[in-house]
């Protein structure tokens, strides 16, 4: 049934007119049921149990003001295979009765005014604050939800003296602080360190330092125990912290505070142990080092009890400085050049680059800038060495544009031993006639149409001419060798599920404007994408869009056990020439499908039938599904089992239940089909097996659990416009290659792999990151650089085969300093997570949450053994780019992928472990920590946009703690994309008529998800810093409300405030104070031991 040759490609022509506007009514057009004729904005009735119309096919009208017409058009037969004509939208009786979205819609009781929260305690150990404690809303879902807390600390108790410091302190003047003090501390180099290289930037050699010591003491008093009155601290989430140290960490009685290098004293001073005190590399007879000697935490009986630790929270390392600073360094300067491989611009900084030799960092970033030139020293280090490649991610509107180069028939030149391709780090030797590979050393013949000159110092006289070999990523159009069959425009088939559940919930009319948006707004479809559109419920439903109808025909499947696709031609259209066809029907469709009483979609079947249409073709299948399939092929049971829930079972309901869904990737993979599924579940849908869909292909997995157009409606349509608008490749194979001493151990992302060096990509976005892990096969020569190579044959949106080439050098090393200090927190990050996430298969979450920490403590405690001997014991060292490790570390144990806890819907585990594996690493910070812009202390300028980058100026954020937040004042929170508009309770009259026009916070539409226009200047700038934190193609996103203490959505937004104790797990500061006691248990000396855990 395939087969039909592609219509001509129209994407640059004359859009035909649109067609004249949908109804006047306000649902739109109107039913379209042949059988009925409904008068406008009336519901037709259901025509009585047991009547069939006799339905052949039928079309729906264009909308129009007056009554809909039958539309049945005599004499129509559809090509093809005879198609059964039944189509019964009406009769049925739900399979199951419909199911109500169930929301915790308990309001909580006002509990009128509160105690200010305390923005910085000036007298008493912060720990006892709000910041230490559960955050008053957690407090409050706490007495709701008590068996969720049980074994969590007593709620805070606001005291008098909290009552009287009405004064919110800037929350920025302790990280300045920080700043400052970590600034003055062992400023000077340490052994291990090298000096930066000639050329690198002398910004950073001021600004980023190697380490810096975090001193848990700095700004604190010493206290007499800590003042009467408070609870006692207890039984933070995460037990058995070793109790060795305890009365030594940190002890009230310790020597008095001087200043900020005084060391926290430790329980026994542990000997530093003299062989490690030198580098690495320097000491060679040290050989065992006392690596991974620790207690995996979780282990032990006794549980911690953290002695009033007396850190100010404001000392803590905090992303929002690293990342100010970042920006200060690449913001405005001039642009990155990526020949300076090391210290590139962070993820999240906003910067250009100029692509020197290696690639943008955008499209690929290691895990550290300085390749350990052995095994044994990255396994000293614990560090991860791996790489994260987004092929096809979207440049700067500053950068330019990727080179495309034909080299002809003969295609690009390559190493004939391991084919790499060429690169500006290739040599070229005995007068330009061979060329040496960068990757394996092997000299090549260079081809006689690619002869040219040396210059005196070797270089080819062309080089700066070609582009190969002056930039670091080039594409390549690739030849007939590499097309396996002849490439097409890449077609995209939306199927949305028409059941009762899906039409009543909203979904069925928000993805039908959803797809339209995406069609026909902003930038529209890639270049030559065509469209089809299904519809289904336990039959499927096709539609002909074929532009010389006059409107969309609609062809009926029902004996989905035997699926087909009942159109030859006009089932996958151009949407621009059909647009007069496809507007018409998806402004139709929900109220087609009104009364549709069926359940059940037929999943399964729709992916048979996709397959069926796109194959020969490739393309993607978007799947919009609400329900469990439990009818026809693909049909799975309910195995949801609270009872497995956190415990080691439970991972039994992370692999699919059957291979069905697994077997259909594969087959779509094998076709070039990539699926991005949509779930909408109000119960259990078994996201675990339906997203290997997703997750095989290339594609994406999005859920909105309990959908409610009016609160998800906005953010199902910035992510559909999002996925189909953005870049789009076919087919694809990515091969990384290394240099010769190292190989990629492991591809982590959606992918399928049927052999170990090639990564299936059934569809590539310019959001699409895989993950690499690297190991070592031999040495590395230290003389060299390291070299990584990421080819990614694909076909672009248009039918173009292509060959994407990335390519990077890294300096090797042979000292540990170098590697820490060329590390990446965020990119690390997303590798460990992407890698924690294929451990859950196979090991229980505990086991992995325990991993995670172990592995951040082995890491430390190696800088500590091998960077920072010299330094106190009791003092916990920190290097400068993992200082933020422990912070991300705790944000990942934090997530709902892995925390701990039995109310997790396993769904939404579920979903959140697809979203590990498929970020990229810009998504996964976004994603962990937060952004929150104070709006109620606006300075000039804030809030406005730059009139030549359009970048809006946000205010000074703030960290991720509700103790950190004014009640008098208002704040923006940012985090995965979606926002929140916090209100404190204090917050005066005539601010919030400023913000969003009422005197009253009872008066705020908690309804509303966007910001209300209101006309003053302070309502303009809220909204412009909204659009600033959450930039979407579609230019809205979701504002949720939230007033504090009046909401049961400060909950949520509670649980976002990754610095408090929330989610199963403790505070910032206690889990540093937690991560330093194991560091100190780390390093006492012991005799030699093999790592419990290690990377490889
Ligand atoms: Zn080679």
């Amino acid at each position: 049934m395939n087969g039909a040759p592609p219509p001509p490609s129209h994407m640059g022509g004359q859009r035909p007119p649109p067609p004249p506007p949908p109804g006047a009514a306000p649902g739109g057009p109107q039913q379209q049921h042949p059988q009925m004729h409904a008068q406008p904005g009336q519901r037709p009735p259901p025509p009585p149990p047991g009547s069939r119309p006799p339905v052949q096919n039928w079309q729906p009208a264009p909308a129009g003001p007056g009554a809909v017409q039958q539309q049945q058009q005599p004499g129509f037969a559809p090509p093809g295979p005879p198609v059964p004509h039944q189509y019964r939208p009406v009769p049925q009786q739900p399979q199951h009765p419909p199911q109500q979205h169930q929301q915790h819609q308990q309001m909580l009781p006002n509990q009128g005014m509160r105690p200010p929260v305390q923005a910085r305690p000036q007298q008493l150990p912060p720990v006892q604050g709000p910041a230490h404690g559960m955050s008053p809303p957690q407090q409050q879902h706490a007495q709701q939800y008590p068996q969720q807390y049980h074994q969590q600390r007593p709620p805070y108790v606001p005291q008098q003296h909290q009552q009287q410091q009405q004064q919110m302190q800037p929350p920025t003047q302790g990280i300045s602080s920080l700043t400052q003090n970590m600034g003055g501390m062992n400023m000077g180099q340490q052994p291990g360190m090298q000096s930066p290289p000639p050329g690198s930037h002398s910004h950073k050699q001021r600004t980023r330092r190697a380490y810096a010591p975090f001193n848990p003491e700095v700004g604190d008093a010493p206290s007499q125990g800590g003042p009467a009155g408070f609870p006692p601290v207890n039984n933070p989430q995460m037990p058995g912290f070793p109790g060795a140290g305890q009365q030594g960490y940190p002890s009230p009685a310790g020597p008095p505070i001087t200043g900020p290098q005084t060391f926290v004293p430790g329980a026994q001073a542990p000997t530093p142990t003299p062989g490690l005190a030198a580098p690495y590399a320097r000491s060679p007879g040290a050989a065992p080092l006392p690596a991974g000697t620790g207690q995996p935490m979780g282990q032990q009986p006794a549980p911690y009890e953290p002695q009033k630790p007396r850190i100010d929270p404001n000392q803590m390392p905090s992303p929002i400085t690293v990342h100010t600073h970042d920006q200060e360094n690449y913001g405005s300067a001039q642009p990155y050049s990526t020949a300076q491989r090391l210290n590139a611009p962070l993820a999240c900084t906003e910067f250009t680059a100029v692509d020197d030799g290696n690639s943008n960092p955008r499209f690929m970033r290691m895990t550290m800038g300085n390749v350990p030139h052995t095994e044994e020293l990255l396994k000293a280090s614990h560090l991860p060495l791996g790489i994260i490649v987004q092929p096809l991610a979207e440049l700067a509107p500053s950068e330019e544009p990727v080179k495309l180069i034909d080299f002809g028939e003969e295609g690009p030149i390559r190493c004939l031993r391991c084919k790499t391709y060429i690169n500006p780090h290739m040599v070229f030797i005995n007068g330009g006639k061979t060329f040496v590979c960068n990757m394996c050393r092997h000299e090549n013949d260079v081809p006689d149409d690619y002869f040219c000159n040396l210059d005196m110092a070797g270089k080819r006289l062309d080089s700066e001419m070609r582009p190969e070999l002056r930039n670091g990523t080039v594409e390549f159009v690739a030849t007939k060798d590499f097309i396996a069959r002849q490439p097409a425009p890449a077609s995209f088939v939306f199927a949305i599920d028409v059941t009762w559940n899906a039409v009543q919930c909203g979904m069925v009319a928000y993805a039908a404007a959803a797809i339209k948006d995406a069609l026909y707004s902003g930038s529209g479809l890639p270049a030559g994408v065509r469209v089809g559109i299904i519809t289904y419920d336990r039959s499927a439903h096709f539609y002909s869009l074929s532009s010389s109808l006059d409107q969309a025909q609609m062809m009926v499947v029902p004996d989905i056990q035997d699926m087909f696709v009942p159109i030859n031609e006009g089932f996958v259209v151009d949407p621009t020439e059909a647009r007069h066809i496809i507007e018409p029907l998806l402004d139709a469709l929900p109220t087609m499908f009104a009364n549709n009483r069926t359940a059940e979609p037929v999943l399964g079947a729709v992916v048979q039938a996709a397959h069926e249409a796109l194959r020969g073709r490739g393309g993607k299948l978007i799947a919009f599904q609400t329900a469990l399939p439990t009818f026809g092929p693909g049909s799975l049971k309910q195995r949801d089992d609270a009872k497995l829930h956190n415990t080691d079972k439970e991972r039994t309901l992370y692999e699919p239940q059957d291979a069905f869904y697994r077997d259909w990737a594969i087959k779509l993979v094998e076709d070039g089909i990539s699926c991005s599924l949509y779930l909408f579940p109000s119960a259990y849908v078994d996201a675990a097996t339906l997203s290997q869909l997703s997750t095989v292909t290339g594609g994406e997995l999005y859920s909105y659990p309990a959908f409610e157009g009016g609160r998800d409606g906005r953010r199902l349509m910035a992510d559909v416009r999002a996925d189909v608008q953005r870049a789009y490749g076919g087919s694809a194979v990515l091969r990384i290659r290394t240099s010769d001493g190292l190989r990629v151990d492991e591809h982590y992302g959606n992918l399928y792999m049927r052999n170990h060096v090639d990564v299936e990509l059934a569809g590539v976005t310019s959001d699409s990151a895989i993950g690499a892990l690297l190991q070592y096969d031999g040495k590395l020569d230290e003389k060299q650089d390291a070299y990584f190579q990421a080819a990614l044959l694909y076909t672009t949106s248009d039918g173009q085969r292509r060959i994407r080439v990335h390519n990077l050098a890294a300096p090797c090393t042979t000292l540990i300093g170098n590697m820490f200090r060329s590390s990446e927190v965020d990119t690390s990050l997303n590798l460990i997570a992407k890698m924690a996430m294929s451990e859950a298969l196979t090991s229980p979450l505990k086991g992995i949450r325990e991993k995670l920490t172990d592995r951040c403590v082995q890491i430390l405690s190696a800088y500590r053994r091998n960077c920072a001997s010299g330094s106190a014991p009791g003092q916990l060292i920190l290097p400068e780019a993992y200082k933020l490790s422990p912070l991300y570390n705790l944000a990942l144990l934090k997530s709902p992928a892995i925390r701990g806890g039995a109310d997790v819907p396993i769904d939404q585990r579920i979903y959140h472990m697809c979203l590990m594996r498929q970020f990229s690493v810009r998504k996964t910070m976004d994603y962990f920590y937060p952004t929150i812009a104070p709006l109620h202390m606006l300075a000039e300028g804030e809030g406005v946009a730059d009139e030549v980058t359009g970048v809006v100026a946000l205010p000074k954020l703030v960290r991720a703690s509700y103790s950190l937040l004014d009640p008098a004042g208002m704040y923006m929170l940012a985090s995965g994309g979606s926002l929140m508009l916090w209100f404190g309770r204090q917050v005066s009259p005539s601010l919030l008529q400023a913000a969003v026009g009422v005197s009253a916070l009872e008066q705020i539409d908690t309804k509303m998800h966007s910001v209300p226009e209101v006309p003053t200047e302070l309502n303009q700038k809220i909204r412009a810093i909204a659009g600033g934190l959450v930039p979407t193609r579609a230019g809205y996103v979701n504002v949720q409300i939230v007033r504090q203490g009046m909401d049961q959505a400060e909950v949520q937004f509670a649980s976002l405030l990754v610095e408090d104790r929330n989610n199963d797990n403790m505070t910032y500061v206690d889990f540093v104070c937690a991560i330093h006691r194991q560091i100190q248990v780390e390093a006492r000396p012991k005799g030699p031991s093999e790592p419990k855990w290690s990377y490889h």
